[in-house]
């Protein structure tokens, strides 16, 4: 299959390197020159595990492009894949779609024969039916089916969750689009992954409904957390307690700083604008949007209390940036709400984050940017664990303690034991664990 990427983001890199991994011959399409240049010169714009070796091996075996030209590709191509962002539009938190109606615009001048255009970025309910119109406007003469194909990878974890799919989601409307998009998942389809045909609009919810509910899962355990410091219970235990029931599941019940990154927060709201729309709200996930919104500054509220209740003239270390391990990415992390709340209340923020540095620079200007756990705790008074990053599970606790100038650890991911912290002479603040374990 030929096969167009637009937009060469996490998503649309990752997606192209492995489509052109099962053996389709990929272009990957960006308005950005200087990424699509980086990646001609064989540079990786993003930190994704395994990716540069991925993509290297395809470029060299001539599967794989890299163009910030749009229509010669499109022209040749059996498949066009958007994979655009769609971030929170300014002002109303609906999903902003005008990258993906530019997108469907630019191409349909250039589409020839059938083609099946296939929105990966996550869009509400009713914009294939908006992209079909816009391509059909454009060029009445283009012979295309529009399918919704929404992408559940996650980063750090990216082509993993990409080649071992979960299950895929396909929404149609267009029956000619079927053996198409089977045989661009063939390679997954043969290994079991189960390829779920739907309507479109259905297709398009189920991205949403599927971000929406772990949203809901991460929030509920964070509020099971809280309660668990008021009454003086563990939240670890009480996680282990009800993630044992099969019908509740282990994962996603890791109590924290809040859920953030490019999706969950974007995702939700958007998700509750397009239920008020409908006449149809979903309450439990308005909650959960303007609970989590409160979590992260509330955790610049709990290193504060952790601190005697004043951070002024202190420096506080923070360890970990991103949203979560293994990316770079930075978009909605919970570490910007936490270090904007230490800087409200008089605090010097020194941070390590070990992929993060780069792009959090331009967003924490006040931030002194350290090369080490150890050298961020240099002088301070509290060391702060936001992200569970693998280099911060072993630190050298007594090490730390002795360049800091106060002993207090706080672990917004509960990753250390509170005896071994205490043991080296440090006070632990974890997240609902209100009885020492
Ligand atoms: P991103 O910002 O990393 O990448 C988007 C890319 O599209 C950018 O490089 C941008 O320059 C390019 N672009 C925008 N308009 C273009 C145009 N008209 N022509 C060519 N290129 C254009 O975004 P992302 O994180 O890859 O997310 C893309 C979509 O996938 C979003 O809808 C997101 O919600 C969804 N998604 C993201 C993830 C994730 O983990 N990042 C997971 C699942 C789904």
């Amino acid at each position: 299959m030929r096969i167009v990427m637009i937009g060469s983001g996490y998503v649309g890199l990752v997606s192209g390197a492995c489509f052109a991994d099962f053996g389709h011959q990929v272009i990957c399409v960006d308005k950005d020159e200087s990424k699509i240049a980086r990646l001609n010169a064989g540079q990786i714009p993003i930190y994704e595990p395994g990716l540069d070796d991925l993509v290297a091996r395809n470029v060299a075996s001539g599967r794989l492009a890299f163009t910030t030209e749009l229509s010669a590709p499109v022209e040749q191509a059996d498949v066009v894949f958007i994979a655009v962002g769609t971030p929170s539009r300014r002002g109303d938190g609906h999903a902003d779609l005008s990258y993906v109606y530019a997108a469907a615009a630019e191409m349909a001048p250039s589409l020839k024969g059938f083609t099946v255009v296939v929105t990966k970025s996550t869009v509400p309910v009713g914009t294939g039916d908006e992209v079909e119109r816009i391509i059909g406007e454009t060029n009445p003469e283009a012979q295309f089916a529009v399918a919704s194909n929404p992408e559940f990878l996650r980063e750090g974890a990216a082509i993993e969750d990409f080649k071992r799919p979960d299950r895929i989601v396909i929404g149609i409307e267009d029956e000619r689009a079927r053996p198409v998009m089977e045989e661009v998942y063939r390679p997954l389809y043969l290994n079991q992954a189960p390829l779920l045909f739907t309507g479109r609009r259905t297709s398009e919810l189920i991205k949403y409904a599927a971000n929406a509910f772990l949203a809901v899962k991460i929030t509920f355990i964070n509020e099971i957390a809280d309660l668990c410091e008021a009454v003086g219970a563990d939240v670890q235990q009480v996680a282990r307690g009800i993630g044992l029931d099969n019908r509740i599941g282990s994962k996603f019940l890791h109590a924290g700083p809040g859920y953030g990154g490019s999706c969950f927060p974007k995702d939700t709201l958007a998700l509750v604008k397009t239920a008020e729309d409908s006449g149809a709200p979903i309450r439990i996930v308005e909650a959960t949007v303007a609970v989590n919104d409160s979590r992260k500054r509330a955790m610049g509220r709990k290193i504060i209390t952790a601190c005697g209740g004043s951070v002024r003239g202190k420096k506080i270390a923070v360890l970990g940036l991103t949203f979560k391990p293994n990316t770079d990415d930075m978009r909605d992390a919970p570490s910007l709400a936490i270090i904007q709340a230490l800087e409200d209340g008089g605090a010097q923020v020194a941070a390590f984050d070990p992929e993060g540095m780069a792009a959090a620079r331009p967003l924490l200007p006040n931030v002194e940017f350290a090369t080490s756990p150890y050298e961020a705790a240099d002088g301070a008074s509290a060391l702060v664990i936001v992200t569970e990053w693998n280099a911060f599970r072993a630190l050298d606790l007594e090490a730390l303690r002795a360049r800091m100038a106060e002993g207090v650890l706080v672990d917004l991911r509960n990753i250390y034991r509170p005896d071994a912290v205490e043991a080296a002479g440090f006070t632990y603040t974890g997240v609902g664990r209100g009885l020492a374990v």
